[in-house]
């Protein structure tokens, strides 16, 4: 039996491929059903659709070329991408997700912690049962579950995000992004323009609810619809395999380091996980992984260090190195998978 741990973006999407591919696995969730808490913002590539086939661009809440970008309070510079990004519906995404997959393959526990491992026994311990594995799929997100039980971490950042779907009276057009040490010291916040509403975050290493306040003050909010916090991990691990077992998604450190973004790394991931498994070659995960995201990585970690600086917002905005993206990043250049 493989069974996957966790039933976010990750994990339902390797049950779905897993199960395109008629391979029988378990998906295991702390939570009561899929679709039902707020996660994070769903800003993607077109790439998605690419991943899964079956996804209908209804799912497109609003699409976007322009991004703004903001340094306290003064707007420095617009970037026109030549690709769209899309805003989708997040809870409505993993929904699609999870009626895709063919139960026939898939079988789902909700409301079930795994609590460990036993590679020994190559038996896995949930609060309710024991279950026999043949291949242990990590998708947990933020817990990581193996990196931590087995300390994998080559370093490991927590951050934190306040997000809310709101009306404002101060608007903003498209995606804005906010530089401003005072109200962020390692990351940034977020007004994305969405017919009328608006969805606005941010996130920082320490934060907490009365940054946040102070933060959406500006926007001068009128009515909120929802508000949630999210811890997202970003790490770089030892390993991404184990005896018998892969970690995949953000559990993985799959995200990138600037914007921390991780939807499409996800998918990605899970899809590389599936076709190693169905071709009997799960050895060749890890190395197939870091011949994909080497590349971003690097660009991304050295995008994370500079981008906090207004002068080197500006040189790189000169430079147009946000195109270099479209060759180095895999959610926009042609990767074959
Ligand atoms: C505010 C915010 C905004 C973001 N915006 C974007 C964006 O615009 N674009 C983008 O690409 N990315 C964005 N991200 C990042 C993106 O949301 C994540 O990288 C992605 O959702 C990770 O998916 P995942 O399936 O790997 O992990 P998760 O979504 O974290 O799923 C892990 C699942 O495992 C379950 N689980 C954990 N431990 C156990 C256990 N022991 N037993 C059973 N179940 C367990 C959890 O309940 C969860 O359902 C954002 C994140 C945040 C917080």
């Amino acid at each position: 039996m493989i069974i996957i741990i966790g039933a976010g973006i990750s994990g339902l999407s390797l049950s779905y491929f897993l199960s395109s591919f008629g391979i029988k696995n378990l998906v295991i969730e702390v939570k009561k059903d899929v679709g039902i808490k707020h996660r994070s913002t769903c800003l993607v590539s077109s790439k998605i659709f690419r991943l899964l086939k079956f996804l209908d661009r209804n799912i497109i809440l609003k699409n976007y070329r322009v991004a703004n970008f903001w340094y306290e309070n003064k707007k420095i510079f617009s970037v026109k991408s030549k690709k769209e990004m899309f805003l989708l519906d997040y809870l409505q995404l993993e929904k699609e997700i999870f009626n895709n997959i063919d139960k026939t393959f898939s079988n789902f526990l909700f409301g079930e912690t795994v609590l460990d491992v036993d590679f020994d026994k190559n038996i896995l311990i949930t609060n309710k049962r024991e279950i026999k594995f043949e291949y242990i799929i990590d998708a947990t997100g933020t817990f990581s579950f193996l990196a931590n039980k087995f300390n994998l971490f080559k370093f490991k950042k927590i951050f934190n995000s306040f997000e809310i779907l709101a009306i404002t009276k101060k608007k903003f057009e498209d995606i804005n992004i906010f530089f401003d040490k005072k109200i962020s010291k390692t990351k940034f916040g977020w007004y994305i323009d969405l017919n009328g509403k608006s969805l606005i975050g941010l996130i920082d290493q320490k934060l907490d609810f009365q940054k946040f306040s102070n933060f959406i003050k500006k926007f001068k909010i009128v009515k909120t619809y929802y508000s949630y916090s999210h811890p997202i991990l970003y790490c770089e691990l030892k390993k991404l395999q184990l005896k018998n077992s892969l970690i995949i998604g953000e559990a993985a450190g799959l995200i990138k380091p600037f914007s921390l973004g991780g939807i499409t790394y996800g998918i990605i991931s899970s899809y590389i996980a599936a076709k190693t498994i169905k071709n009997n070659e799960i050895e060749k995960y890890e190395n197939k992984i870091r011949k994909i995201f080497l590349k971003p990585i690097i660009l991304g970690k050295f995008a994370d260090k500079v981008l906090k600086y207004k002068v080197f917002l500006q040189t790189i905005y000169f430079l147009k190195l946000n195109n270099l993206s479209n060759f180095l990043d895999p959610d926009f250049m042609n990767i074959n998978i």
